[in-house]
């Protein structure tokens, strides 16, 4: 195993075998491990913190073509130090002590490999309103209704991504009825926020109080200002005062995000406003630099214990369409296919009036029976979309953007289409997939919705 910089992926050093045994040993289980191991393990980790290192894991050597799995050293407050995998493309292989979540000890899969707990499932809007209590007594029984306290580690992360996109839902931003002008840059940004302020003025989080009383998309308003006026509020009495705030921008990495208010400063300069997440900014797909155009950014403050500022505690960002379109897309190539489906519905627009496409993002898992197994799991399509003809539905596509043409990848995905295929049919893109494109998407999908 290497340990390599993280930007450059340059060579630092191999581990030795006592040190990749005691690596392994550790993130299996820190319980279980010997003090010994537990000190070797914690020499490499810190130096991969400190040094911005991450470890290359060799058990895919001997595959080619095959990018080494990657992993980070994490340090939490309030945990020992630990090593997470980085979220890509290549699984390691299936008897690597290093497979599977720190915290999970392995996900749970079915036979087609999908995961048999939702891990984009809705937030629930009353859980952001922590009890205090619960923090303060690590041995305490967790509140069933606190989605932090169940899943201590990552979860910050995952609910802030659910926080996310439960609101781009209840928005709507992830349904478009085709055809729409992708290019159009109206009515823009700003109509976007205030549809999304319509849903936290009128969503209750506790109390007859709204959800806009915890979740800002004023990211010009001082946290501190926004901090004491939860502090004076006696609805969140007994609960830790903490809020959110959302904007879209096209300045991300993973040490932060900057809002820009164009034209706004002195002399109409941009003004700027920087956060910098204590934990930093987690970029949906990305490491290091977020290079995907715009991003929609949540980002929560709490209040430091210890010294009684309010801090940016943790960040997350995901990529969307466009300003206009604020669609979540997990890749360029997902904006390429979302493009595709558009142009094939104006085609269709002309040629066939009488046919509708609606394109939904699904932003959270679907349930479904895994044909191999019978059992249940969980899988979230790119993109699904619903062809209807003289308003009444038709027929179901399930429209997926293919990444990669590993081995692996292509092992992977087709197993899981095969599970897909009870959601509706599934149209790749590439059509040939993993073969090239014979013709453009579009042509491809329109020959098929057609001859539906
Ligand atoms: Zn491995």
């Amino acid at each position: 195993m290497l340990l390599v910089f993280r930007k450059s992926r340059y060579r630092k050093r191999e581990l030795t075998d006592k040190e990749a045994t005691a690596v392994g040993n550790v993130y299996r289980s820190r319980m279980t491990s010997t003090l010994p191991d537990i000190d070797l393990a914690d020499k490499v980790f810190w130096e991969m913190h400190n040094e911005g290192l991450w470890l290359q894991c060799d058990c895919r050597a001997d595959h080619q073509n095959v990018n080494p799995p990657e992993l980070t050293a994490v340090n939490d407050p309030d945990i020992p130090i630990h090593l997470r995998n980085i979220n890509r493309e290549t699984d390691h292989a299936d008897n690597c002590p290093l497979k599977g979540q720190h915290t999970e000890g392995g996900e749970e899969r079915t036979a087609s490999g999908a995961r048999k707990k939702a891990s984009l499932r809705r937030i629930d809007y009353s859980s952001l309103l922590r009890k205090e209590a619960n923090r303060k007594q690590p041995t305490g029984t967790p509140d069933d209704n606190d989605e932090e306290t169940r899943r201590p580690r990552r979860a910050a992360v995952s609910s802030l991504a659910r926080l996310l996109f439960t609101l781009i839902e209840d928005a709507g931003f992830n349904e478009l009825s085709l055809p729409v002008n992708l290019d159009k840059s109206y009515p823009g940004a700003a109509e976007r926020i205030r549809q999304l302020q319509a849903v936290l003025d009128k969503t209750t989080v506790s109390r007859g109080h709204k959800l806009s009383e915890v979740v800002s998309l004023r990211p010009w308003k001082s946290p501190e200002e926004i901090m004491a006026t939860l502090d004076k509020a006696e609805w969140l009495e007994g609960r830790e005062r903490r809020f959110w705030m959302i904007f879209t921008t096209d300045r991300v990495t993973e040490e932060g995000a900057e809002f820009v208010l164009e034209g706004k400063g002195k002399d109409g300069n941009d003004l700027c406003f920087p956060f910098r997440p204590t934990r930093r900014l987690k970029i949906n797909g990305e490491a290091g630099e977020g290079r995907r155009g715009h991003y929609w950014v949540i980002v929560r403050f709490e209040r430091n214990e210890v010294s009684g500022l309010v801090e940016c505690r943790d960040g997350y960002a995901h990529a969307i369409y466009s300003r206009n379109w604020p669609v979540p897309v997990d890749s360029e190539l997902e904006k390429a296919t979302l493009k595709g489906i558009n142009e094939c519905a104006v085609w269709l627009r002309d040629k066939y009036p009488s046919i509708n496409l609606a394109l939904q993002k699904p932003v959270h898992e679907q349930q479904i029976t895994d044909p191999l197994s019978d059992e249940k799991g969980y899988v979230i399509p790119d993109f699904i979309v619903k062809v209807s003809e003289n308003g009444n539905h038709a027929h179901t596509l399930v429209i997926e953007t293919m990444g990669y043409t590993t081995e692996e990848y292509i092992e992977r995905k087709k197993k899981m289409h095969r599970m897909m295929n009870e959601i509706g049919r599934v149209v790749t893109d590439p059509q040939k997939w993993p073969e090239p494109a014979e013709k453009p998407f579009c042509n491809y999908l329109y020959g098929v919705i057609i001859h539906l």
